[in-house]
């Protein structure tokens, strides 16, 4: 082997295969099937050393596989672009490409059909999120909602296949069954996975007139589902198997639903606690007194103590909202707001006189240490 650069390593695709330099087309792609077979990530789980391998099986077989691709080799050797292992368009084609992964592979072994026939990978469904508006009285109470969803289901026409009844899949003839192609730039090659065949190596005979050959067909779907009484605004719930449907047998997803609640004129909601301010007269708030309040109950009667202060808060007991996990209740938080008087009339200005100048007090003492 020679090495002219670092970056540019001359590799010796008639060995990586293991045939001779005249070799026939068919023994190329014979021991290109055998070696991809031995070698294939999905056979070999987590063994990077044995993906290296497949990878540059792969990139052997696609210079050689093509005769005219195999002449250019043969004439330039050395100066042969790079492909595969070392060239960006590997990144893609095993990790982040979204119309391919490694999984659609597993379909070349379905077409090899030499008895290693491999079951193809399970998939699981994806998940849904759907958004469920409430008002505040709903979210308590809890409400059954139904809704329509696009879901994806297996083509019933096929079976999921995308062929048409009575047809199969053959070879691609894009890329010759590896599912792979080169894409040549000048003296340098990339190879990604085939468009025709989706990196799969096979395409279907005949299209299925029902789903146009994807398999799967997306249907609205009525979903009834059962919100629990106490959700909050940003609430998520999951309804797990509920989403979309798996494939190769894999798990459906999950359906998860987010809760909008409606603002409430004046209740508010901190998880299952329900706050409320409550507007006093200083009267009430310096002699106490018994006032109505609103719970989401209904009226209750509620006992200020004399000398409450403004932003005081007083807690009822289990007269909050449902708690989402566990059983009971959460409390409801009260918190007065003192409302001061406003256009006194003469005489209640002389009573308030009369009132502070037999008080004298200060509440701003505590400031008399100064400022440190
Ligand atoms: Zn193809
Ligand atoms: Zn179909």
């Amino acid at each position: 082997m020679i090495c002219m650069s670092a970056s540019r390593t001359y590799k010796d695709y008639y060995s990586i295969l293991g045939v001779s330099k005249n070799a026939s087309q068919k023994e190329i792609k014979d021991a290109y099937r055998k070696l991809a077979r031995k070698y294939h990530p999905d056979a070999n789980k987590n063994d990077k050393e044995t993906e290296e391998k497949f990878k540059e099986i792969s990139e052997a077989y696609e210079v050689l596989k093509d005769p005219k691709k195999r002449k250019q080799y043969d004439e330039m050797g050395s100066f042969y672009g790079s492909f595969g292992p070392g060239a960006a368009g590997w990144q893609n084609f095993t990790r982040s490409s979204a119309d391919f992964s490694f999984d659609n592979i597993s379909d070349l072994f379905d077409l090899f059909g030499t008895g290693t026939r491999r079951t193809s990978k399970h998939v699981r469904g994806d998940d849904i999120a759907y958004n469920v508006h409430l008002s505040f009285d709903e979210a308590l109470k809890g409400k059954t909602v139904q809704f329509t969803v696009n879901k994806e289901e297996a083509c019933p026409t096929c079976g999921g296949s995308g062929a048409a009844p009575g047809s199969g899949r053959k070879v691609c003839p894009t890329c010759g069954g590896s599912g792979l192609i080169a894409d040549n730039q000048g003296f340098f090659s990339i190879t990604k996975p085939c468009p025709s065949c989706r990196g799969q190596g096979s395409v279907v005979e005949k299209p299925c007139p029902v789903c146009h050959s994807s398999g799967r067909l997306i249907r609205p779907k009525t979903e009834t589902i059962k919100i629990p009484a106490g959700v909050a605004d940003g609430s998520k719930l999951k309804f797990k198997g509920r989403g979309q449907a798996g494939q190769n047998g894999g798990p459906p997803g999950d359906l998860y639903i987010i809760a909008k609640v409606a603002p409430h004129p004046y209740f508010k909601r901190k998880g299952s606690d329900v706050l409320l301010d409550v507007p006093i007269t200083f009267v009430e708030a310096s002699l106490g007194a018994n006032i109505e309040i609103p719970t989401v109950d209904g009226n209750v009667s509620l006992k200020i103590p004399a000398g409450t202060q403004d932003g005081q808060t007083f807690r009822l007991r289990d007269k909050g909202a449902p708690k989402l996990k566990g059983s009971g209740r959460g409390d409801m938080l009260v918190t007065v707001r003192i409302d001061v008087p406003k256009n006194l009339t003469a005489n209640e200005k002389e009573l308030l006189i009369r009132f502070a100048n037999s008080r004298k007090d200060n509440p701003r003492q505590i400031f008399k240490a100064g400022v440190r």
